[in-house]
């Protein structure tokens, strides 16, 4: 990947997060406490602050510096989580990733995120939008970058009826169903803005 390229997958990723802040913070308000638009913007913004470095960095090493920027700036549950999770992909890609290369390593990235917060996709969180996608990743086929964003939108929308199982949301029982959980939604958001990149 060129530092041009890097730059750019990183910059809309931030900026799809800052943009949709009041979003990401009414979904958290419904159900949980309100936090989850600025505690990613706080870590996005982070991350962009130090953007001109995390460009010309290998790919591994980028996202483990962004991985480590969320961990400590984002806070809440959604910090350590997202932090693993671009930890993880940081030590399972190669610097030149395949498609095939980007499912195995958002499979073990997913499987961090899973031990990480003893949650299983179906409770409602984050793992609901990266489970079907890595699936459609590893699936294969054409027009991956064009075809994920709506795999990631719809996963998140089906979010809505589910019962929280894990997280905040977890407190409200049966008053969980409803509503978006707010990380799935965070997650898809991220997922478009990569795809729109990588398609372009
Ligand atoms: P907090 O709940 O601590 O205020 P945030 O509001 O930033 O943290 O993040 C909440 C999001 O984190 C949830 O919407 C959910 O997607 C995700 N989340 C919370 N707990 C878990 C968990 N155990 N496993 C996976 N994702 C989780
Ligand atoms: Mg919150
Ligand atoms: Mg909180």
């Amino acid at each position: 990947m060129t530092p041009a390229t890097q730059h750019a997958l990183i910059a809309a990723m931030a900026e799809t997060i800052i943009a949709h802040t009041d979003d990401l913070t009414a979904l958290d308000l419904a159900i949980g406490d309100g936090d989850h638009g600025l505690n990613m913007r706080r870590g996005f913004e982070a991350v962009l602050a130090d953007i001109d470095n995390l460009a010309g960095q290998p790919l591994p090493e980028a996202l483990k510096s962004l991985g480590t920027t969320l961990v400590m700036k984002v806070g809440g549950a959604s910090g350590p989580l997202y932090g693993t999770l671009f930890i993880t992909l940081a030590k399972e890609l190669p610097a030149e990733p395949t498609v095939t290369d980007a499912a195995a390593a958002l499979d073990k990235a997913i499987a961090a995120v899973k031990a990480r917060g003893k949650s299983e996709p179906g409770q409602k969180t984050m793992l609901d939008v990266l489970v079907p996608v890595q699936q459609a990743l590893a699936l294969g086929g054409g027009n991956l970058a064009r075809r994920l964003p709506a795999v990631a939108e719809e996963a998140a929308r089906a979010t809505v009826p589910m019962h929280a199982i894990r997280g905040r949301a977890s407190f409200l029982g049966a008053r969980s169903v409803g509503h978006m959980d707010p990380g799935a939604c965070s997650s898809a958001f991220l997922v478009a803005a990569a795809c729109g990149v990588l398609e372009g």
